[in-house]
């Protein structure tokens, strides 16, 4: 590309991610193949591919089973099901000249002997000299071939020098090699180059590159980070009155790690520009109490606050908490969700317009775009990771694209009951600061978890009966409301009719996603007000819901759920001070994989160690599920097989910005500018 290349190629290599030379130079190859040896057709190795050599001998096009082009070497069949006229031709010109066909591929028995199917090919001549090296194999799209890609690399390659983005001393401490040369290696490997490590990506030349992807991931970060921090935010000084009767007689004591948590909010908000911090701590652990402190913090300033939560339920338990503990302060308390009538909407909307403190309540209603806020000084996110990327973008954004020099941005605390293994979260979270509350609170009742064949409702049904004649209530948990395609999953409402009639003279209320909001915060509140004694839900409550009373908990098909979500089903128990009891409900036989999981959730009852064997049987994209795992899109890199280069990155990446931001600046571009859009993120 010493000129611009051709449009149709530009538009192709686009389609990659590549603009520059410098791109086709960092596009690093997926694998390698072996072309250093040829194999005989009839040799070959069941089910390993290898290159071969025949005389071509004709070609034609055939139509059964499907049309193909079917191309009749010396001892060999080649197979191809999509191909084009010109493909057709060259083979009966090589026919013709009696020229052979090299192909790399799986070698099959076939009707007429030896076969391949689709292979990669090049017609050569007798004789011609083998590739020395392991030939790399790149990420590339329709219609540019392996060939013409591999030649567009390699002529970059000659044709610009890379310049190394990292200081020597960063060189040096985390013994990595120079760009340059591992780019190349990896590109043209030596003809004595350790295939395995370069297969494997453990040699040291895939070590730097490697390391470099996650520098930039993090530099992304770490810039992404500072430059909001360097926005201006109202300070939020803690000493004010309302915060310090609050404290002066809070309703419990703090754990040693809400206090923790506390004096790190406190010390953000207290700062001139906007808090960005991240409030980690299993479900139970008590962040409630943290969120209201900062509210408070807020209006001691004069300021508003706002809290919002992924669900109404979620939504409504937070304004309950809040007017018991802020109420009695006099600060009033806006309650906003989606569906108000129109006069309520207009009432609350004038409230927020009002000057001075305020805490408002509410779903996502709260941050739509009519939604107006006086003097917005702190946004509290509950349950963050129930947001999706884009909704959790929007809430960030909200107040950062006002017109520059306009209203400070608002301080910003996002929770999250979702424990994040610590290899993901240094990636995921470089651009947030992170409080971790890690002990639950006194007093908690220990949670027995039993695992039960679904054969055996009986036994389960008097365990209800026993623990509600003792005044306690239990959930009943199942996995879809309605009869669907799975047609033999137990639905909640067949469950909810069979409790009825199984539990005579217990109350059974019936929770699931698609009733009527209303009539969700009704049946929530006769569970609370212990009017009815069981609670049949679908995992409408998986987050968040917080009923002490309610000590036993069955779940119906606990194969069909995932180890996150079964840790934070439990979590709903064993929150008073008698001891739980979950059940899993199972139905047999199990597959290898719910075996796994429900061996994990049995074993454990910790939040990180369940997190960190979640991660160990689905990997990090399946973790983070795809929407999630955005940011983290890692070409060459695993953020967990790789766990001490993610270490070292995390590290350089702040050396670097504080030596050279120029050079980090340079090292991001290298490296993510093609996919600049997740920058923003
Ligand atoms: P989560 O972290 O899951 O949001 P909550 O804030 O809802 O947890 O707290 C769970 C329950 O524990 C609530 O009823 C809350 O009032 C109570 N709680 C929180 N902190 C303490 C504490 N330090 N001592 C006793 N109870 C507490
Ligand atoms: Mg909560």
């Amino acid at each position: 590309m010493k000129r611009a290349p051709p449009p149709a190629l530009a538009k192709k290599l686009a389609r990659l991610g590549i603009r520059t030379r410098e791109d086709l130079a960092v596009h690093m190859p997926l694998r390698y193949e072996d072309e250093t040896r040829l194999c005989a057709p009839e040799s070959a190795p069941a089910g390993e591919p290898v290159l071969v050599e025949a005389r071509v001998e004709r070609a034609d096009v055939a139509y059964r089973p499907r049309r193909q082009l079917v191309v009749h070497a010396e001892g060999l069949v080649l197979r191809f099901l999509n191909f084009y006229g010109s493909q057709l031709k060259a083979f009966q010109r090589a026919a013709e000249q009696g020229r052979l066909v090299r192909a790399y591929g799986e070698v099959r028995p076939g009707f007429f002997g030896a076969e391949m199917v689709h292979p990669r090919y090049r017609i050569v001549d007798a004789g011609e000299p083998l590739p020395t090296a392991l030939t790399p194999i790149y990420p590339t799209t329709a219609s540019l071939s392996q060939t013409d890609l591999r030649k567009l690399v390699l002529d970059a390659l000659n044709e610009i020098s890379l310049e190394e983005t990292l200081p020597h001393g960063l060189l040096a401490k985390y013994q990595l090699m120079g760009i340059a040369e591992a780019i190349r290696a990896l590109h043209r490997p030596a003809p004595d180059a350790d295939t395995a490590a370069l297969i494997g990506r453990t040699s040291r030349e895939w070590r730097r590159v490697k390391f470099d992807e996650l520098l930039a991931q993090q530099l992304s970060m770490r810039m992404a980070y500072r430059a909001r921090r360097a926005r201006s935010a109202l300070a939020l000084p803690s000493g004010g009155p309302l915060l310090k009767r609050f404290l002066g007689r809070l309703p419990f004591r703090l754990t040693r790690a809400q206090r923790k948590a506390m004096a790190e909010v406190l010390r953000d908000l207290a700062e001139p520009h906007p808090m960005q911090r991240l409030l980690q701590g299993d479900v139970g652990s008590g962040k409630t109490i943290i969120a209201a402190i900062g509210c408070l913090a807020a209006a001691d300033a004069g300021c508003q606050a706002a809290v919002m939560a992924p669900t109404e339920i979620l939504a409504e338990q937070n304004l309950r908490k809040f007017s018991e503990w802020l109420g009695p302060l006099g600060v009033p308390i806006a309650w906003l969700r989606g569906g108000l009538a129109a006069p309520e909407r207009k009432r609350v909307a004038r409230m927020l317009q009002e000057p001075g403190p305020l805490v408002a309540i509410g779903t996502h209603a709260l941050f739509q775009k009519q939604v107006g806020f006086a003097r917005l000084a702190l946004a509290i996110v509950d349950e963050q990771h129930r947001f999706g990327v884009q909704q959790r973008l929007a809430l960030r954004r909200k107040g950062e694209t006002r017109p520059a020099g306009a209203a400070p941005v608002p301080h910003q605390l996002m929770m999250s009951a979702t424990p994040i293994p610590r290899t993901l979260s240094m990636g995921y979270y470089a651009d947030l600061d992170v409080s971790v509350i890690d002990e639950l609170p006194p007093g908690r009742g220990a949670v027995t978890t039993r695992l039960v064949a679904s054969g055996r409702r009986a036994e389960v049904l008097a365990r209800i009966r026993a623990a509600c004649a003792e005044g306690q209530q239990a959930y009943w948990v199942c996995p879809v409301i309605e009869e669907s395609k799975q047609g033999d999953l137990q639905t909640a409402i067949d469950t909810f009719e069979l409790l009825q009639a199984e539990l005579k003279g217990l109350a059974v209320g019936m929770l699931h996603g698609r009733l009527p909001v209303p009539e969700k915060a009704q049946v929530m509140q006769d569970f609370i007000d212990k009017k009815t004694q069981v609670l049949v839900a679908t995992t409408v409550i998986e987050v968040g819901v917080d009923v002490p009373n309610a000590s036993l908990m069955v779940i119906e098909h606990a194969e069909r759920f995932g180890l996150a979500q079964l840790h934070q089903l439990r979590g709903r128990i064993g929150r008073g001070a008698q001891t739980g009891d979950c059940i899993l409900l199972y139905a047999a036989p199990l597959s290898d994989a719910a075996r796994a999981r429900l061996k994990v959730i049995f074993e454990s009852g910790d939040g990180f160690s369940i997190a960190e064997q979640d991660l160990r049987l689905r990997g990090p994209g399946e973790y983070l599920g795809e929407r999630q795992s955005g940011q983290l899109l890692l070409r060459y890199a695993d953020l967990e097989r790789d766990e001490p280069l993610v270490r070292d990155a995390r590290e350089a990446a702040e050396a670097l910005l504080e030596q050279d931001p120029q050079a980090a600046r340079r090292h991001v571009e290298r490296w993510l500018a093609a996919r600049a859009e997740y920058l923003r993120a």
